[in-house]
Parts: structure tokens; sequence; C-alpha cells
């Protein structure tokens, strides 16, 4: 079927969708609902650019949500896949590459020792929890209000009303009994995180946490806030595991724990590792992982984990970001990025704020950069979505929501942010 057929408009194509699909999208933040306005709908992408049905250009701020660190259809990475295809699609046996690719992750990522491969970050998250369950033998885990790590059923918990309250589901569908065992703390609450340990340490499985978090906007975590979660995991038995599927060779080549020197006992791993393509993984200690099936008891499978073609995006985009420089240059660029929208938002006189990880970035319309998930939620909501629809508007897109982290590739060039720079300086302005 063509991608694009001569009249088509995104309202039209929406209408369409709605029609055969929920709200019309396949996961919900493209919809728009949080911004208004209709989704574009993409026909076609290249480098730092991506074009809607009505051939329209935008620089591509999402980069598919993270993946699309070498820009979109890399050469490279096109070819790899291409190759990989006429080979076949999929065989439901081992292959020499996901050996080689699960020697990539083992060499770069600092905790992992062995690891295995899944098709998606939910998948990489629940497997690490069931994991971290049947290792420890223990129920409860924790986690951090405004983290999200995919949606299974005992990560969709809104925190409680105080502390060693445990969760409410967040969603609908999830029984009460599936979140029971979930504690939801604030995060880079250092304090009330010893609290959480002191009254219930030895029954917590497993602290899961994003080290760098991207799905409330973009908030770092302080280092003194990692290093007690390693401290405590370690001194009551708990496994630590960091969820990467973001932060994971966006960031750094070695992700977060290699910037902030911490080692968890297990990683999910998403996003870049599949370069746009569905693969994901998660692993860690090798005393840990053999507790999986083949191995040990707890169960873990895929028809289609570690696929031949996927696998094959997955290395080649792996391959690319081991280049020389080439997260000195993306850091460069993202952080270029956000000071000179930080010049133009005060130029307008706009109380706005940035920060940048790597190649991933924050936009907060706040006087000063968030900390934690509370902050996020004081950050002014109308303005940011007066900036949205004023950059897509001029062809910048933006995540299309106040609380989503952005993303940077290794396309943006000087020419690409000076035109993202003009557009902004008429937004900003958009907005007085
Ligand atoms: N963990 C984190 C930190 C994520 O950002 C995401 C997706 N945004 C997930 C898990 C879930 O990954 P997926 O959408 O591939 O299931």
């Amino acid at each position: 079927m063509n991608q694009k057929s001569s009249g088509t408009t995104n309202e039209s194509l929406f209408a369409r969708a709605q029609q055969t699909t929920p709200g019309g999208v396949n996961s919900p933040v493209r919809a728009f609902r949080s911004v208004g306005g209709t989704p574009r709908f993409i026909t076609k992408a290249q480098g730092p650019y991506f074009w809607d049905a009505e051939d329209r250009r935008y620089i591509d701020y999402i980069g598919s949500w993270g993946p699309a660190i070498v820009g979109h259809a890399h050469p490279k990475v096109v070819r790899a896949v291409q190759e990989a295809a006429a080979r076949g699609l999929s065989f439901g046996a081992p292959t020499e590459g996901e050996i080689e690719m699960a020697e990539e992750i083992c060499k770069l990522v600092p905790s992992i020792e062995q690891v295995r491969l899944v098709s998606s970050g939910t998948e990489a998250t629940m497997s690490a929890l069931r994991l971290a369950r049947g290792a420890t033998k223990r129920d409860k885990i924790v986690k951090f209000e405004g983290c999200y790590h995919g949606h299974a059923d005992s990560l969709l918990v809104k925190a409680g009303s105080g502390l060693l309250t445990f969760g409410n589901p967040t969603s609908s569908g999830v029984p009460e009994d599936f979140v029971k065992h979930t504690l939801v703390l604030d995060y880079n609450n250092t304090q009330q995180l010893e609290e959480a340990f002191k009254a219930a340490g030895n029954d917590i499985a497993c602290v899961i946490v994003e080290p760098v978090a991207g799905n409330m906007n973009l908030v770092r975590a302080t280092p003194e806030f990692l290093q007690t979660m390693r401290r405590l995991c370690t001194e009551y038995g708990a496994i630590l595991i960091f969820d990467e599927v973001m932060s994971g060779f966006r960031v750094a080549l070695g992700g977060a724990q290699s910037l902030y020197d911490i080692i968890p006992d297990l990683t999910a791993l998403g996003k870049v590792i599949g370069g746009g393509l569905p693969v994901a993984a998660f692993g860690g200690r090798a005393d840990i992982m053999k507790h999986l099936a083949p191995l040990g008891g707890v169960y873990q499978a895929g028809t289609l984990s570690g696929n031949p073609v996927t696998v094959a995006a997955g290395l080649t985009t792996l391959q690319i970001v081991q280049e020389a420089d080439f997260y000195t240059k993306l850091s460069a660029q993202t952080r270029k990025l956000t000071d000179r929208l930080c010049e133009a938002a005060k130029a307008a006189d706009v109380a706005f704020s940035a920060d940048t990880v790597g190649g991933m970035f924050g936009l907060y319309f706040a006087p000063s950069v968030p900390t934690s998930y509370a902050e996020v939620m004081q950050g002014n909501k109308d303005k940011f979505n007066v900036f949205f629809h004023a950059m897509l508007d001029a062809g910048v897109y933006l995540a299309p929501s106040a609380f989503e982290a952005g993303f940077v590739s290794a396309q943006h060039d000087d020419a690409v942010i000076e035109a993202t720079i003009a557009a902004a300086r008429t937004a900003f302005a958009a907005i007085k």
C-alpha cells in the first residue's frame, strides 16, 4: 500500500484512522490530546527531518521518541536492514547476529554481564521485574512518581496519599491486587527512600528507576539519590534496576550509569539499541540472569526476540554511536539548542528554562529547572501548548506534550539549530 495518495490531508487521515483504530493512533501521546489539534501523519523521514501527508517538512525533535539518534534513514542502517531482510525475516532459532548484539551491549554497558533481547521497553522492564522478584523471592517493588517503565500492570501505579501507602492503579483494567506490592516514592527524595527501606527493606525485591527521568519532561537524578539507592539495595539484598530504555546510549555511550558511575544489578534498554526497529533488552549480573529460563525458574520468552532484521538495525546503530566524538558532538549540539532557546525566551521576556543530558533535552515554562514530579507539574502547560503549535506551524516538531523530553540526533547540524531558533523567536513572541 502506498504511504500517501494524492489529495490526502492530515485531517482526512485522522478522521479515517479513527474509524478503525481507537483514537486514531497506536500509542496515545501521538494523538495530540494534550496539545489539541490534528496529529501529523508521517510519510517519510531523512536525517533530522520528517514530512507529513501534506508534504510539509518538519525538523524532528522526537526522533521516534528516542531511537533515531543517528538521524532518520541512515544509509548504513538501511543497507544492513535490507541485506538482513533479503536473508529471511525471522527464524525462531538462534543467529550469530544476536551474539554480536549481546557482545556489544556487554562491552558497552558497565553493569551488564549477560543480556537477553526482547522486542519492547515494556517487555524489558516487565521481565526485569519478574526476574528480580524470582531471584529474591520477595514481592514488593519500589518505583518513583513520574517515572514511566512501560505498561506492565504492576508499574501502572500512582502514589498513595502518604509514605508507605501502597499504590492505586493509574489505569483501569489493573486490579488493585496487582499493584498492592508497588510502593511509589518521590523522585530525588533521599530521606523518604531511607525511611521506606527502614520500614520494609527486607521485603523489597527491587527498586526500579529512570536514572535520568525522561517521562515527566527531563528531570535528572541527584548523585546522592542514586548513591543512596545503590547503598540501600546492597544493604537489604534488594535488586537495583536502572530503566535505561530512554537514557541508554542516549545520554552517553555507557548510559546514565556511566555518567553517575553507579553499577545497578539489572538494566533495561530499548529505543536506541533497535535503531528504529523493535529491539529492547534487559541484562546485568550473571548470577541474577542465570535465574531465567532455560537455566532457571523465571519464565520469559518471545517469538520475535532477537529478530535478525531488527538486530541488524540495532547492531549497525551501535557501531555508528561508537565513532569518535559521537557523544561529545551530540551533547554539544543539544546544549547549543537549549542555550539558544533560553536566549530567545529571555529576549521575549518569557519565563523559561531548559536542561540537557547528552542528546536529551527538557524545556520548561518555569523560571528554573525542576527536580521532581511535583515541580514539573507547576510548569505552565498553556504556554507550552501555544509554543508547541507555533513551532509546528513553523515546521518544528516538538513532543506534543509539556511532560515529555526531546531528542536531538547526530544530523541536527548548526543550520538545523539556527532554523529552530528562528522559529522559536516567533513562537515565544506568540506567547506574550
Ligand atoms: N521505560 C522507559 C524509561 C521509557 O521511556 C519507555 C517508553 N517511552 C518504556 C520503558 C517502554 O518502552 P516501550 O514503549 O518500547 O514499551
